[in-house]
């Protein structure tokens, strides 16, 4: 009797440790607590079109020297141009939150232009030089973006599903000045002096900037020469200037006063993230 007893509370001891083993082995795992790592990035979409969502930017980059200035191109160009371009991702990365994938490609070579500088200048410079951003694009649409072209090359100018595509032009010139891209419906700029050059490629179209060289190399635009070339690009969202034709700001962010300053201390303001869907 008292052995049977003996084997009955063993057996119900065995089973009580049992039980709290394995509670306390559940309870020892750790909450499913999110990582701050798997925090979705927002989504946005270009400039007042939510109709057009854009996850992905690719930028084919492209050094561009008027025929008569070559013996002037810029050695450094190549490592001019890809710090440029980094700090670029770096901050629409950071602005943006991680809405958008930015990557580019730099045509390995500059490209020599079969006009000399006056011939894309127009010999009117002002306003950002539209003359050349229209010139240039159209000679690079015929040269790099069409088979046959002595500087064509498919893999430089393929599109690639869910990606945008834009071309950046590091000219050797004076000039800075973007295709500003319309939101459906809209029917001319909100800012007119820009002309909407585009080069169309398959039923794709390359929205265009072109950045002088000088930006980014002369001492005196050494502070912000970078933030014009990131200003620039912003207008292939549909972000518009904030300032007026006399170049008043009404902003203190990148699209306005702030475009004079290091990157690294200006930003892309409520408004303009409002524009593209973003919230913060
Ligand atoms: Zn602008």
């Amino acid at each position: 009797m008292l052995k049977k007893r003996a084997i009955l509370i063993t057996a119900l001891v065995t089973i009580v440790v049992a039980a709290v083993a394995v509670f306390l082995y559940a309870a020892r795992r750790p909450a499913a607590v999110p990582s701050p790592h798997a925090i979705v990035p927002p989504s946005i979409h270009y400039a007042r079109d939510p109709s057009h969502p854009v996850t992905a930017i690719h930028l084919a980059a492209v050094y561009f020297v008027p025929k008569d200035i070559a013996a002037s191109a810029d050695a450094s160009w190549r490592d001019t141009f890809n710090h440029a371009l980094a700090e670029l991702v770096r901050f629409y990365e950071f602005e943006l939150h991680g809405a958008v994938a930015i990557t580019y490609t730099v045509y390995p070579t500059p490209i020599i232009g079969e006009a000399n500088h006056h011939v894309y200048d127009g010999g009117d410079t002002n306003r950002g030089n539209p003359n050349a951003l229209a010139a240039v694009s159209a000679e690079l649409g015929r040269r790099l973006f069409t088979p046959g072209g002595d500087h064509y090359d498919a893999s430089f100018v393929r599109s690639v599903p869910g990606t945008d595509e834009a071309l950046a032009i590091l000219y050797e010139g004076v000039g800075s000045i973007a295709t500003l891209r319309l939101a459906a419906g809209e029917q001319q700029a909100p800012n007119p002096l820009y002309q909407h050059s585009l080069i169309e490629l398959d039923g794709v179209e390359w929205p265009v900037f072109l950045v002088s060289r000088f930006f980014l190399t002369t001492e005196g635009y050494r502070d912000y020469g970078e933030t014009v070339f990131a200003h620039e690009f912003a207008h292939l969202f549909g972000l518009d200037d904030r300032f007026d034709a006399d170049g008043n700001p009404t902003s203190d962010d990148i699209m306005g006063s702030g475009r004079f300053l290091p990157l690294v201390n200006t930003y892309l303001s409520l408004e303009d993230k409002r524009e593209l869907g973003l919230t913060y």
